[in-house]
């Protein structure tokens, strides 16, 4: 019997450090280097498998960069839907076409999260690329006519150029009975890059005014009461990121509730919790239950529950309310 020093609730499987597409919010789509993968489809669905034979209970996030460029994508797909994991994918829309929907429905996916910032003039320009808006509407309509078993999620990111749609953007996404639920993010510095703590000052993306986003994100928490939480987004969250809008570098407190609780590997095999410190291990001759077991994983752990950073992690995608709790203690015999 192997104590874990902690168990995931999501695995984010980085499968691209590429995209298609050169969004103004973000890096992926940029010139650069990056190192060769050494994971392959099989790779990635050995560590979804290993981690399931503790407890299917997880989500496994297939992501990028935009996970679509992943040559084995409909075989991990297969593969992991056949661990009882959960799979969603998360997706510019651009290379949804008919045929992926019909091999990645076949394979077993469940859920595609569509980012989608605003209606078409302000998603387009935010994508830098004209027609995006209309290639992820075509997807979702082909989703629902293809496979319809296959939820629908919108992620919208809060920033200067949507702020003042965005209130009637999410109004129109829970009007839509195609879509199944809508989660907000805030923006944050375009990644990756090396962390500066005032990126937004000379940023467009940043919203002038902390006053016009506090009344959006009100406008929001109204409408999650009224759609019956359609908005995924806890109102307590939303709260939270008004203050990250009134002052990004004072709007966390407390110590890091992180822990295990979200995975992230990327294809280098590299195995992180913490999105700023180095990777607690690399994937290479080594399982990642061996490495959830090891010595170093309880340092790390130890480590991260002693963070104070203010760190914004903590309130845009690993939110959880009350989140005390690190992901259950796991053993595995
Ligand atoms: S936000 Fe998504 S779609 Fe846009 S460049 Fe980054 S990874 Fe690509
Ligand atoms: S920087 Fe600190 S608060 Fe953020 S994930 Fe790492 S340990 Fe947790």
């Amino acid at each position: 019997m192997t104590q874990l020093a902690g168990f995931p609730k999501s695995v984010t499987l980085v499968l691209s450090e590429r995209c298609n597409l050169r969004c103004r919010h973000c890096r992926y789509g940029e010139p650069r280097e990056v190192p060769p993968a050494s994971m392959d489809a099989e790779g990635f669905a050995a560590v979804v498998r290993d981690l399931a034979s503790v407890s299917p209970d997880f989500v496994v996030q297939l992501s990028g960069g935009e996970p679509l460029l992943f040559p084995g994508l409909e075989s991990l797909v297969e593969a992991i839907s056949g661990t009882g994991a959960r799979n969603l994918v998360n997706t510019n829309g651009m290379l949804l076409s008919k045929e992926r929907i019909r091999s990645l429905s076949d394979a077993g996916l469940q859920e595609v999260v569509f980012s989608l910032d605003g209606f078409r003039v302000i998603h387009d320009y935010i994508r830098r690329k004209r027609g995006a808006f209309k290639r992820v509407m075509e997807a979702v309509e082909d989703l629902r006519a293809l496979a319809p078993q296959v939820k629908i999620t919108i992620l919208p990111v809060i920033s200067a150029y949507n702020l003042d749609q965005i209130a009637a953007f999410a109004r129109w996404l829970c009007d839509d009975e195609r879509i199944s639920a809508v989660v907000f993010q805030f923006v944050s510095q375009p990644m990756p890059a090396d962390a500066d703590a005032h990126w937004y000052l000379s940023s467009d993306l940043w919203p002038e005014d902390p006053g016009e986003a506090a009344r959006v994100l009100d406008a929001l928490i109204a409408l999650r009461e009224e759609t019956g939480s359609k908005v995924l987004n806890p109102a307590s969250q939303l709260a939270l990121m008004k203050r990250y809008f009134a002052d990004p570098n004072h709007c966390v407190q407390g110590a890091c509730t992180v822990g295990f609780r979200y995975l992230t590997i990327d294809g280098m095999g590299h195995v992180r919790s913490c999105v700023a410190k180095p990777p607690l291990a690399r994937l290479q001759g080594v399982s990642i239950l061996e490495v959830l077991a090891s010595p170093e994983a309880r340092q790390y752990l130890q480590a991260m529950r002693a963070c104070r950073e203010n760190c914004h992690y903590l309130i845009n995608c690993a939110y959880e309310e009350g989140g005390e709790q690190e992901g259950k203690e796991a053993v595995r015999s």
